[in-house]
């Protein structure tokens, strides 16, 4: 089958009704700007199952593109189009922001942090504020309100879950898209590809900070995500 998008992480193909796609998790792992790159396999397996169980989760919460699984790599999904906005809340501090503002890792934000990254891979995701997501038309302000209430709300209900487990939600990247008819719906993909958990005993990365940083072996910390949420 011919994708309709093929991505780092992810392929897109076209779903059995126009209004649906297929979204297939590859093997592929990459990081800084898809510099650093590997295969692992079974790593896409174990992305898609965590993703489908955190949508899931959220279900009655947020709307969202999901809508069910379809193997044990791909789930069916509502065709949307990807709003060009990276939206990242933080729990603690971690990675880009305490570079950025010389913050001490492990620093509680309470209530959460929002940021806002425009997705460009020319200009490599810059942060930007609100005035500019309005200014360069990603969002009208009506949807940018909706799209910060749905990640923080997400966030606050991944971050409660999460802890049941015995792991800290660290921060997280959501993407939204808009469907034909202008609805904002929470879309790619909730995976440890695109958050940071901690063990919560620990403090130990059990994401892809452990293939950024080159901590260890990530199906390893993949699978022990996945057996803690009853996933194997
Ligand atoms: P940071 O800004 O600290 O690099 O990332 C904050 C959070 O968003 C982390 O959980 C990170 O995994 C996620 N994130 C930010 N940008 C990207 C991206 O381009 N791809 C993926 N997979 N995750 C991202």
């Amino acid at each position: 089958m011919k994708p309709l998008y093929d991505g780092k992480a992810k392929t897109l193909f076209p779903g059995p009704d126009p209004n649906t796609v297929i979204v297939f998790f590859k093997d592929t792992v990459t990081a800084g700007d898809g510099v650093k790159r590997d295969a692992i396999p079974g790593k896409g397996a174990l992305a898609a199952q965590i993703s489908c169980k955190l949508f899931e989760l959220l279900h009655n919460a947020v709307p969202s593109h999901y809508i069910k699984q379809r193997d044990e790599r791909s789930f069916l999904a509502k065709r949307v189009q990807i709003i060009p906005l990276e939206v990242v809340v933080r729990n603690v501090a971690a990675g880009s922001i305490v570079k950025r503002l010389g913050l001490t890792r492990g620093q509680v934000f309470d209530p959460p942090l929002l940021e806002l990254f425009y997705k460009s891979d020319a200009l490599h995701d810059p942060l930007i504020c609100e005035a500019h997501a309005l200014a360069l038309r990603l969002a009208t302000p009506h949807e940018l309100s909706q799209i910060k209430d749905y990640a923080l709300q997400a966030n606050a209900i991944l971050k409660e879950y999460f802890l049941g487990v015995g792991l800290k939600l660290i921060d997280m990247k959501f993407e939204f898209g808009k469907t034909p008819d202008g609805e904002i719906l929470l879309a790619d993909e909730i995976s440890p590809d695109t958050m940071r958990l901690w063990d919560a005993r620990t403090n130990e990365s059990l994401d892809k900070d452990v293939f950024r940083e080159d901590k260890g072996d990530l199906l390893t910390v993949y699978r022990e995500v996945a057996r803690r949420m009853g996933i194997l």
